[in-house]
C-alpha cells in the first residue's frame, strides 16, 4: 500500500479518520438502502389504498426527509474520504493553510480552515 499523502497530517492521524469515515459511508450505505426500501413499500401502500390519511404523508414525508439528508452526508463523507486519497486533506482549499484537527474532527468534510469559512460566511452577510 503506497501513501502518496502529501497532507500536513501523520498517517495515523489520517487513518483514525479514514476508518471512521469507512465506518459512516457503510452506516449511510445501510440506511439509504433500508429508506428506498421504505419508500417502495409507501409507494406500493399509496397505490393500493386511494384513502390517504395525513398521518401516512408525515411518515413519508419524514422518510423523504432523511433520505435526502443521508445522500447529503453521505456524499460529504466520499468526499472527506477522496481529499484523503487526494492528499487535500485537512488543507484549506482557500488559503492553502492548514486545517485544524478540532474542526477537522467536527466536520471531516470541511475544505477550508475556519478562518476562510468565517471570512466566506461573512463576505454573504455583507
Ligand atoms: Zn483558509
Amino acid at each position: 500500500m503506497s501513501f502518496t499523502s502529501h497532507s500536513l497530517l501523520p498517517d495515523n492521524v489520517l487513518l483514525l479518520f479514514k476508518s471512521d469515515l469507512w465506518e459512516q459511508q457503510r452506516e449511510l450505505a445501510h440506511a439509504i438502502d433500508r429508506t428506498e426500501k421504505e419508500i417502495r413499500a409507501l409507494a406500493d401502500l399509496g397505490s393500493g389504498d386511494v384513502v390517504d390519511d395525513s398521518s401516512d404523508n408525515a411518515s413519508k414525508e419524514a422518510v423523504f426527509a432523511s433520505y435526502s439528508q443521508n445522500r447529503v452526508r453521505l456524499r460529504r463523507v466520499e468526499l472527506a474520504l477522496k481529499r484523503i486519497s487526494t492528499g487535500d486533506f485537512g488543507i484549506c482549499a482557500d488559503c492553502g493553510g492548514t486545517i485544524g484537527l478540532k474542526r477537522l474532527q467536527a466536520l471531516p468534510w470541511a475544505n477550508n480552515c475556519i478562518e476562510c469559512q468565517a471570512q466566506s460566511e461573512q463576505g454573504r452577510v455583507n
